[in-house]
């Protein structure tokens, strides 16, 4: 599949409609595509322990790699008028598994609205990797 950054903000940005935020309001929308051209979206999914909320990034990964997923071309993130940026456990999440993937976001309207792509290295520019065995 061969899919453009706006085509993949613009799935991202239809996720949202299924975010369960009713403690923040803040609804999120991830929509993921696999290096072969898969696409996985996610959702925020709050919790009343809400130690036990997710984020959308990490759903869509959850998804992915539960389906057989390993590697990743770029990941685009949603809250509507909002930008939103990955929160650090997200980009160390993404990192273990595709440190170049590219980072979809778009400034709010009153910082001009453009589509912002960055690898996630540009955010998280030392992540943490484990020797594997
Ligand atoms: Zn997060």
């Amino acid at each position: 599949m061969n899919i453009t950054n706006e085509k993949l903000y613009e799935i991202a940005e239809g996720a949202r409609v299924n975010a369960y935020a009713p403690f923040s309001n803040f609804c999120v929308g991830a929509a993921l595509l696999t290096k072969d051209g898969e696409l996985f979206t996610g959702v925020n999914i709050e919790n009343s322990s809400y130690g036990a909320t997710i984020c959308a990034e990490r759903v869509a990964f959850v998804k992915a790699i539960s389906e057989g997923k390993r590697e990743f071309a770029k990941i685009a993130i949603s809250a509507g008028d909002e930008e939103s940026v990955p929160c650090g456990i997200c980009r160390q999440f993404m990192y273990e598994f595709s440190p170049e993937i590219e980072v979809i976001t778009k400034a709010s309207p009153e910082d001009g609205g453009e589509l912002k792509v960055r690898p996630l290295t540009a955010l998280l520019p030392e992540g943490f990797v484990l020797e594997r065995s």
